[in-house]
């Protein structure tokens, strides 16, 4: 017999309508996958009873002929949602414990379309971080290293790996300046971070709240449009998402692109890119242009200033909504002589080295001294930024870029570790698109001669989730790319 975790969560759909296998095995088949490869450290956390029973009820709904979008599908879930009567840490030791009362909208809706989670997913703490080395609980190691372990990218790293290496047919993540898109370019699957708006944040620790947003992670685009359907709409919960039909996504998958518009941004072909990822562009937007799509030269000239008003705007959020962490209400409490002292010494055992970095960062920049110079200048440059696409899909439909400026790069990386900066530089092509709002995909289109996964980011027009599913559709069947 087929393994069944190997399936799309499509393929494993239709089998189950069919009574080919019932969610039970599914479910059964992942957890036993998971006992067995505990080397990623892809989960921080196994809930392999709460999946059993949600499978049994799914049988129920099969047996009925009741079963919804994604009926006994097997889920793995971002430690970054909340999830209810399930630990829930963003895998920071300051929630150590923490088990949440409510379920995130997100995770209720894939509840409500009838998936079952097997678990939550390391990631970066707090979801600050490339390459999920900074998470409480240990990086994650890619399924995709060979001689040495390599880093799973990051903040959602769990989550790449996790679908890379079968323990879970799909992940949710979540990409406040990348955070879904390079997990997944580096770990060989595919991912979108949706519209801003898109899907609901209630329930979601927040990191940067203009910036946040969760979407899925899974083995291939057909899987991605069924899982973001699930899991977006509007939320009365939420002030800033917005009420809007979620389309059919699936229904584009297959949809002709000839005459579409691919913009290539000339600025994110610096000289020294590095020669395998631009060759791999070319290649994909030839590929886009033999079925009759056509390919157009853009410009994104505040491109260069992506990166410093992105790492002045989101610590500056992220410094405000961490300041709940206290000690008193939840999780972690180190114990001080006075109340202050409660705090100081919480906070400065319960946080790791990169949040408090952030931490200390954002509170500079909103500091009264310096909020004009750092963070109102940097919100002003953030519009310009958004100007640019607004001007650029004047001209195109959708745009065509690397996902990140590397491969997957090993654990340790001596160059990252003594300078956090070399890392923030890894986000050069993605954080863009968060102080834009936008939507963006990545999927991976080959290998590299280290033989490891690049990824292609495909960004849209806000609320166009559409153009981008139809053209990464495309792209992957031409790409072929050859899943782990
Ligand atoms: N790597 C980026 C950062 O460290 C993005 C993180 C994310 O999208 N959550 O902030």
């Amino acid at each position: 017999m087929t393994d069944l975790t190997e399936l799309t969560i499509a393929e494993a759909l239709k089998s189950l309508k069919n009574k080919e296998f019932s969610a039970t095995e599914l479910t059964n088949a992942y957890i036993q996958k998971m006992e067995n490869t505990r080397e990623y450290n892809a989960y921080v956390l196994e809930t392999p009873e709460v999946a059993l029973e949600q499978a049994r009820l799914s049988d129920e709904h099969y047996k009925n002929g009741t079963n919804r979008a994604l009926e006994g599908i097997p889920l793995g879930i971002k430690d970054l949602f909340c999830t209810k009567g399930i630990r829930s840490t963003a895998c920071s030791h300051i929630l150590d414990g923490f088990v949440p009362q409510y379920e995130s909208t997100v995770t209720q809706h894939l509840l409500n379309a009838g998936a079952s989670f097997l678990g939550k997913l390391n990631m970066d703490e707090f979801a600050m971080g490339g390459s999920n080395e900074t998470s409480y609980y240990g990086p994650v190691v890619n399924p995709w290293s060979s001689s040495e372990p390599l880093v799973a990218g990051g903040s959602s790293g769990g989550s790449a790996a996790a679908v890379a290496a079968h323990l879970c047919a799909g992940a949710t993540g979540t990409d406040t300046g990348g955070s879904i898109r390079q997990p997944a370019a580096f770990c060989g699957i595919t991912g979108i971070k949706p519209t801003y708006g898109r899907c609901s944040r209630w329930g979601i620790m927040a990191f940067a709240s203009s910036l946040d947003q969760a979407g899925p992670m899974a083995k291939d685009v057909r899987d991605c449009a069924i899982m973001l359907r699930a899991m977006a709409g509007y939320d009365a919960k939420d002030s800033t998402s917005v009420d809007m039909k979620v389309p059919d996504f699936e229904q584009v998958l297959g949809q002709d692109i000839k005459g579409l518009k691919i913009g290539i941004p000339s600025e994110y072909r610096p000289d020294g890119l590095n020669k395998e990822i631009s060759g791999l562009w070319d290649k994909s937007a030839q590929m886009l242009q033999s079925r009759g799509a056509e390919i157009v030269h853009i410009n994104l000239p505040h491109t260069p200033y992506a990166l410093p008003v992105y790492y002045i705007i989101a610590p500056a959020e992220a410094s405000s909504n961490l300041a709940r962490y206290d000690g008193i209400r939840y999780g972690l409490r180190v114990k001080g002589e006075k109340l202050d002292d409660l705090y100081i010494n919480t906070r400065t055992e319960g946080f790791g080295t990169e949040v408090k970095r952030r931490i200390m960062i954002g509170t500079y920049v909103l500091s009264a001294g310096y909020f004009d110079a750092y963070y109102v200048k940097a919100q002003k440059v953030r519009r310009l930024i958004k100007q640019d696409f607004e001007k650029a899909f004047e001209k195109c439909d959708v745009i065509l870029t690397p996902t990140s400026p590397v491969s997957a790069f090993k654990i340790g990386d001596e160059s990252m570790q003594e300078n956090p900066i070399n890392m923030y530089l890894n986000d050069v092509f993605t954080v863009s698109v968060n102080l834009a709002g936008l939507p963006a995909l990545s999927l991976p289109v080959g290998l590299d001669s280290k033989g490891l996964p690049l990824g292609m980011q495909l960004i849209g027009k806000a609320f166009d989730e559409e153009t981008i599913f139809k053209t990464a559709y495309a792209l992957e069947k031409d790409a072929a790319f050859k899943r782990k």
